[in-house]
C-alpha cells in the first residue's frame, strides 16, 4: 500500500496574503497551485505543496478575509501534521521563535519526536520526524534549508466521539492497518513515505464547534486513476454511504461523502495533478488558474481577487 495514504487537506484561512507568508515564507512550502474556489469564484483555492507537488504533500486553503474563528468541537481534523528528517527540531523551534509563530514543547507519540505549532488562523499542526520524510526530495526554491524542509504529510488527528465506522472506512476503502491502540487513541497506517497515518482521538463527550477560520473543511485520500477512484467509490455505497458522483477538478478527478463520525471525506485521484495545468514546470502555481467554463470571465475575476504575492 506504498500508493495509498493522504491525498489533500483542505482548509477555511482568513486573509490570502497572510495565508501564502505563511505556508510558503515561514513554513517553506511551494504553492503549486492558485486557483479560484469553484463553489465562490470571488475568492481563492490556494494550494501549497512539496516542490513536485506530490499527493500527499498538498495542504490547500479556501481563504475568506471576514470568516470568524471556528470554535473547536468533536467529528472534526483536530490536527494537521507535516514530516520532517530527523533532527529537525530544533532547527524549527528557533525559526518559530525568531517568526513568532506559536508553538509548545516537543512530545514524544508513538515513538516519534512531535513538535506541536500553529498557523496565523489558530490551525493546530505538528512537524514530526521520521526517517521516511528523507526519501522525498526537498525543493531547492524553499526558504528552508534542504536538510530540515517539510516533505509533506506525516498524517492528521480526526478527532471522534463515533469513530468505528470511520476506521472500517480508512480500512476497507483507503488501504490503511490498524497498526496500535490505545485508551485515548487508534493509530492506522500505510506504507507510503507521505501522508500515511490518521491517529482517531477518541473524544468522551461531543461537542459542537462551529466553522469559520482554521477548520479543516475536508481530508481526501488517494486513488491510483480513475478506476481505482470507481472501485472505491463502489465500497463506499456498499458500506451504506452516498458519495457524490465523479467531479473533474482538473488537477485530479474527485468524490466526496460525509462519515458518520462528522468528518467531509474526499476521494481524489494521483493525476494529472499541478504540473498539468502549469505551462512549464517552473510555473507551477504562478499563474492563477481557471476550468474552462471560468476562463471567459478571467478579466472579472482577476480584478475582483485581492492580489497574492509569494
Ligand atoms: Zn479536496
Amino acid at each position: 500500500m506504498k500508493d495509498k495514504g493522504i491525498h489533500h487537506i483542505s482548509i477555511i484561512s482568513g486573509d490570502p496574503q497572510v495565508n501564502a507568508d505563511f505556508y510558503v515564507k515561514t513554513l517553506g512550502l511551494r504553492m503549486v497551485l492558485k486557483t479560484v474556489n469553484q463553489d465562490d469564484p470571488g475568492t481563492y483555492h490556494l494550494f501549497y505543496a512539496n516542490g513536485e507537488g506530490q499527493p500527499g504533500s498538498s495542504i490547500t486553503f479556501f481563504p475568506w478575509s471576514m470568516a470568524m474563528p471556528a470554535k473547536p468541537g468533536t467529528g472534526r481534523v483536530s490536527t494537521v501534521s507535516f514530516t520532517v528528517p530527523e533532527g529537525s527540531c530544533d532547527f524549527w523551534i528557533d525559526r518559530f521563535a525568531g517568526k513568532d509563530v506559536r508553538f509548545d514543547s516537543p512530545i514524544n507519540r508513538f515513538g516519534k519526536k512531535v513538535l506541536p505549532f500553529y498557523d496565523p488562523d489558530g490551525l493546530k499542526l505538528e512537524l514530526i520526524e521520521d526517517k521516511k520524510s528523507e526519501a522525498i526530495p526537498a525543493w531547492d526554491g524553499s526558504t528552508v534549508p534542504a536538510e530540515f524542509s517539510i516533505r509533506g504529510f506525516w498524517g492528521s488527528n480526526l478527532q471522534l466521539t463515533r469513530f468505528s465506522e470511520t476506521v472500517d472506512i480508512l480500512r476497507e476503502v483507503m488501504g490503511f492497518q490498524q497498526t496500535e491502540e490505545n485508551d485515548h487513541e487508534i493509530l492506522l497506517t500505510t506504507e507510503s513515505n507521505l501522508g500515511h497515518s490518521i491517529i482517531i482521538e477518541k473524544a468522551e463527550e461531543p461537542k459542537t464547534g462551529t466553522s469559520g477560520t482554521g477548520y479543516v473543511h475536508h481530508i481526501a485520500f488517494r486513488a491510483k486513476d480513475e478506476d481505482d477512484l470507481k472501485e472505491m467509490r463502489q465500497k463506499v455505497i456498499d458500506m451504506g454511504l452516498s458519495p457524490t458522483q465523479l467531479i473533474d477538478r482538473h488537477v485530479f478527478m474527485s468524490v466526496y461523502f460525509q462519515t458518520p463520525g462528522g468528518v467531509l471525506f474526499e476521494i481524489a485521484t494521483d493525476g494529472p495533478g499541478y504540473k498539468s495545468v502549469a505551462e512549464s514546470e517552473e510555473e507551477m502555481g504562478k499563474k492563477l488558474f481557471l476550468p474552462p467554463w471560468l476562463e471567459p470571465r478571467r478579466d472579472l475575476i482577476e480584478k475582483r481577487l485581492q492580489p497574492v504575492n509569494v
